[in-house]
């Protein structure tokens, strides 16, 4: 079967097959990975190697601090503004889809929030033109998502603003190589491009650490986290072991650019074939288009219940689309296979011709 999954999203199967020796025996030590004490030295030695691969892959310069945090991307949105403010008032963002709008709605909480720039009035079908940024000189931050998961809306380009660049990754992190030194701070939720649920990475710049608003829970200070290691308490660690896994599995493929080429051809040719037919089509603004998670609805939205049922009996799964926006979304990650989306353009193909 292919899994087009959103998330948490199809593991590359390698790592699904080690997982599954360590899970019983870990290097015949006689306990499951799982069982093993974080503060021990095979866990460490584990930790510090998945850390040290995702450095590798992303080229992350060294005076950025590499978080391995619970809570999801969902408590980033609340952790970046109490972390980030520095006692500033108000923060810059630009809202592209439903996950910039929540990260907003919980910045609200903490600062006063200036949407620099919105899509909304366009349905989220694009990235709002640069020259229409009404930024705040006084902003701590700029925060965006590169990657709408839901709209499949992705940013063709890294804003350069004044201000610390903060990132949501969750959707499109080691899907291509990244110039971090762009970014104040980036984090990413794990379970689409780097592991299993339960795990967040967070990549900050040294130089905001400890901008400590007053009252912030001490499990919510990046610098007590970096301090000491993302072991301030029992992190999770089958979880950040799967994400080491997937890293390794990165590196062996090629590395980002490997990885990135490969993507780049995937979803060419889903979009190809969406745009080739008079039957399916996406909405999304060309330069836009997600290389990740890719939307599309059919000519008959009638046929969507028959289109998801005939797919599953074709062993391709999960294609529905987000209950928000309904119609269908294919979600192609590192580690969905080009020959998934080979059997899926078929599969479309098929269904029209005998649909359409
Ligand atoms: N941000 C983006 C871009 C996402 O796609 C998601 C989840 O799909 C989230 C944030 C929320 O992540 P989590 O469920 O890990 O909190």
């Amino acid at each position: 079967a292919f899994n087009f999954c959103a998330g948490p999203a199809a593991l590359p199967e390698a790592v699904l097959q080690q997982a599954q020796a360590d899970l019983v025996d870990w290097q015949r030590r006689g306990c499951s990975i799982m069982e093993m004490s974080h503060r021990g030295a095979d866990f460490v030695a584990i930790a510090e190697r998945a850390e040290q691969d995702l450095r590798d892959l992303l080229a992350i310069p060294d005076n950025y601090k590499v978080l391995f945090l619970q809570g999801g991307a969902t408590q980033q949105f609340a952790q970046v503004p109490m972390n980030l403010l520095g006692g500033k008032a108000s923060a810059d963002y630009i809202c592209t889809g439903v996950w910039s709008e929540k990260a907003i709605a919980e910045a609200k909480k903490f600062a006063q929030v200036n949407v620099a720039a919105t899509d909304v009035a366009n349905h989220f079908r694009a990235v709002p033109d640069v020259s229409t940024w009404q930024l705040d000189n006084h902003a701590a931050y700029l925060h965006y998502t590169p990657n709408e998961t839901i709209h499949g809306v992705e940013f063709d380009f890294i804003p350069s603003v004044d201000v610390p660049l903060v990132a949501d990754y969750s959707s499109s992190i080691l899907s291509e190589p990244l110039d971090v030194s762009k970014f104040g701070l980036i984090y990413a939720g794990a379970q689409k491009n780097i592991g299993p649920a339960g795990i967040v990475v967070v990549i900050v710049r040294e130089d905001l650490l400890g901008r400590y608003a007053a009252g912030m829970p001490t499990i919510m200070d990046y610098a007590v986290a970096a301090k000491n290691g993302s072991m301030y308490n029992t992190p999770p660690t089958y979880s950040w072991y799967l994400s080491g896994l997937v890293f390794q599995w990165l590196k062996a493929q090629g590395g980002l650019e490997a990885i990135a080429a490969l993507n780049a051809r995937k979803a060419a040719k889903l979009y190809g074939a969406i745009d080739a037919s008079g039957f399916y089509a996406n909405p999304v603004a060309i330069a836009n288009r997600s290389r990740m998670n890719v939307p599309f609805t059919l000519a008959d939205a009638r046929l969507e219940a028959t289109f998801l049922q005939e797919a599953e009996a074709q062993h391709l799964l999960n294609l529905a689309g987000h209950r928000s926006v309904g119609g269908m979304r294919a979600s192609i990650y590192n580690a969905v296979p080009e020959a998934a989306v080979d059997a899926l353009i078929d599969f479309m193909a098929d269904f029209e011709r005998r649909h359409g």
